[in-house]
């Protein structure tokens, strides 16, 4: 019988990210199931040791690991925010696990737990293939033969998409070559208005880099429930501070379906909020990035709101991430981005 490599932490997060209960991400019931399926004495070495080796806050395996003067664990992400958090609050940062003070001088970096979680086996996304950690990149990337692929006609219009192993196959007979200059013209023209598109991105961004406000946050937004929206995956970050305001920032999965645990395919929309009163307009320009925490790609959006007294929040903006990535970031449990925020002054 074959039995699935993937460590424990893993399997449960798959298991929960399927079914209903998505939003009840505890980590205390996480640990009861970690430790029943350690005693019934089916767990491999691997699972023993993604337990071991988990961030206390998030239970992920962390790319980039921290510890406190008593050795627990945090990965980089939730270490940032604790001490973030903590600055919010004008309180000590501790340990979620043993209440010693943490902070830049107090912690350090765990080379071996970094290097032992590298080594820890995965599974790759398209084809189920074991391997360690390290590899994963760089085999669903290059070497894969089930990872999808567009045909190299994609430019003059052959929308064809399948796994690479018949990629080869498709191209020998792919009709597009022998197209004419005039059919072909058209798929030009989308390709010239995407174009169009990123270039008008990119000269936006480097406006808004010419402000004279510029202000970042890396922050970690947490699964958040409420009454009314039980069926709705809500998540939200603590509060965070710029431009001497308050803020939070609030997102929730396929906003737009009546009940999102029901799809496989996923979005993520998020908003602004602003926490203190406001004497006078804010006029704000923001724009989330994966971040150094982050791991998943994200195109760039720019959004633009006018923050007034009354006017506190921005509508649900898209998150621009697609499913794929969307799955792996609810697997991953909280999620870090990175929010830059522009202020116009007038
Ligand atoms: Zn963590
Ligand atoms: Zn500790
Ligand atoms: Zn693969
Ligand atoms: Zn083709």
């Amino acid at each position: 019988m074959e039995e699935s490599c993937n460590s424990t932490v893993q399997v449960l997060r798959e298991s929960s990210a399927d079914k209903e209960n998505l939003s009840s991400f505890e980590p205390p019931t996480k640990k009861i199931k970690l430790t029943d399926a350690f005693s019934e004495g089916k767990s491999k070495l691997e699972d023993r040791l993604s337990g071991i080796l988990c961030c206390a806050v998030c239970l992920d395996l962390p790319n980039c690991c921290y510890q406190c003067s008593n050795g627990h664990l945090m990965c980089a992400g939730c270490f940032n925010h604790l001490l973030a958090d903590a600055r919010i609050k004008d309180e000590t940062a501790t340990c979620p696990n043993c209440r010693t003070e943490i902070n830049r001088t107090i912690c350090i970096r765990n080379l071996a737990v970094e290097k032992a979680v590298s080594e820890l086996p995965s599974d790759c996304a398209f084809c189920n293939q074991n391997l360690p950690r390290y590899q994963l990149d760089y085999h669903q990337k290059e070497q894969c033969q089930e990872r999808p692929c567009s045909c190299r006609y994609a430019r003059i219009g052959c929308h064809w998409e399948g796994p690479f192993h018949e990629v080869a196959e498709h191209e020998r007979n792919c009709i597009h070559p022998r197209k004419t200059g005039e059919e072909v013209m058209s798929s030009l023209e989308v390709i010239d208005v995407q174009k169009q598109e990123e270039q008008k991105l990119y000269s936006d961004i480097f406006a808004l880099l010419s402000f004279e406000k510029i202000t970042f946050n890396d922050l970690q937004l947490k699964p958040f429930r409420t009454d009314d929206f039980i069926t709705r995956l809500y998540y939200e970050t603590t509060r965070f501070t710029a431009f001497s305001q308050q803020w939070v920032v609030r997102a929730n999965i396929n906003s737009d379906l009546k009940n999102p645990t029901h799809t496989v395919n996923r979005s993520l929309s998020y908003q602004l909020v602003v926490k203190t009163k406001l004497t006078a307009p804010m006029n704000m320009y923001f724009l989330a990035l994966s971040g150094p925490f982050g791991g998943i790609k994200m195109k760039s959006k720019i959004y633009s709101f006018e923050f007034t007294a009354e006017n506190a929040e921005t509508g649900y903006v898209d998150l621009p991430i697609d499913s794929v990535e969307c799955n792996k970031l609810l697997a991953s449990k909280t999620i870090n981005f990175r929010l830059v925020m522009f202020q116009v002054t007038k």
